[in-house]
């Protein structure tokens, strides 16, 4: 019938709006980004700051988004990350927990055709479209400088403390610090470790048995985030050094900076998660649409022999003197930092 006829023309015609103009009009984005965070317990950015930035985001750019996290477990991450690829997501964007079983997933994502982007941490051996982070030998540099700034040019011992070794940032943490406090004759470097897992409770353990080894020689401690940090402080309040012997930490997070108030921690790293945040949204985007992204920069992966596509971002070293900066830039508020007022 002629209503027939008019109904499947009407339908014919929306069908063809639909697609040409409405997903532009209206900003919104093909395409669904599986986003897995690695835990909740090595720092509070995962929780507090990457995941709103990113959902923020996504929402911006128009794209669904599901923001996931592993908790810890490499299993979990596996199993989220089946979850995403069967429920269709068209990108996945990952902080790996280590090389190994981020790469299975990027190759399986990659066998459904879906794109990958290493989020934060570079997967070794692993077949991400792109990678978005910090230049991580800065932010190790900047730890360093910071170290370097609260100790002077005094004769000293100095241990580190660095990152879960599964975690391809730590190393490059470690290199940064190095390359600064190995140039100072005065600073002697005593003890020299990774804590697994970023855990604050091994951290603590880790750094008691320095101490005690040392005989409490220790003037410096080079921490790599703030959850060791904090870690290093609380065996230090133990011995009554807290605020005596200088401590580092990397995040910016609340406690970290309540420390360096408190003159307990000697200086942070403060990496603007939101602009990585926004790098990924972007390169997400890029992904689905099949455009080229703006990239700048490329990242040596060793293990895969190639070189990653990258967004790199400029970190920022924070003590007392500009905790402020971090205010102004709304990644906290001043409030927040007013321990018990
Ligand atoms: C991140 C740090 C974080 C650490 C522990 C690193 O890969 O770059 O910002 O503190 O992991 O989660």
């Amino acid at each position: 019938s002629l209503m027939a006829v008019m109904t499947a023309g009407a339908l014919t015609l929306t069908a063809c709006g639909d697609e040409s103009d409405d997903a532009g009009a209206s900003g919104e984005v093909k395409g669904k980004v599986g986003v897995i965070l690695p835990d909740t317990a090595s720092s509070d950015r995962w929780e507090s700051f990457d995941r709103p930035y990113l959902k923020q985001a996504f929402d911006a750019a128009g794209v669904e988004s599901d923001i996931q996290n592993a908790e810890g477990s490499a299993q979990r991450f596996q199993t989220i990350a089946d979850q995403m690829l069967t429920s269709g997501v068209t990108v996945l964007v990952l902080t790996g927990l280590d090389s190994n079983s981020a790469a299975a997933v990027q190759r399986k994502a990659q066998a459904q055709g879906v794109k990958t982007i290493d989020y934060d941490r570079l997967t070794l051996g692993g077949v991400a479209d792109y990678y978005v982070s910090f230049d991580n030998v800065k932010v190790g540099e900047e730890l360093g400088k910071g170290l370097q700034q609260c100790l002077g040019d005094e004769k000293s011992n100095i241990v580190y403390l660095n990152g879960a070794p599964t975690d391809n940032n730590a190393t490059l943490f470690s290199q940064g610090a190095h390359n600064i406090l190995d140039k100072n004759a005065n600073y002697t470097k005593v003890a020299e470790q990774a804590v697994p897992d970023w855990s604050a409770e091994k951290g603590a353990t880790i750094f008691e048995q320095m101490w005690t080894e040392e005989q409490g020689e220790i003037d410096g401690v080079l921490a790599a985030n703030d959850n060791l940090g904090n870690a290093v402080i609380s065996i230090l309040k133990k011995n009554k050094q807290a605020g005596k012997v200088p401590v580092t930490g990397q995040d910016a997070t609340v406690q970290g900076l309540q420390n360096i108030l408190d003159g307990t921690q000697c200086m942070t790293v403060y990496k603007p998660v939101k602009q990585e945040a926004d790098a990924a949204a972007k390169l997400a985007v890029s992904l689905i649409k099949g455009e080229k992204a703006e990239t700048n920069g490329t990242t040596n992966d060793p293990e895969g022999k190639r070189d990653v596509p990258s967004v790199l971002l400029t970190p920022i070293g924070v003590n007392k003197d500009n905790v402020k900066q971090v205010v102004d830039d709304g990644f906290v508020k001043a409030e927040d930092l007013c321990k018990g007022a």
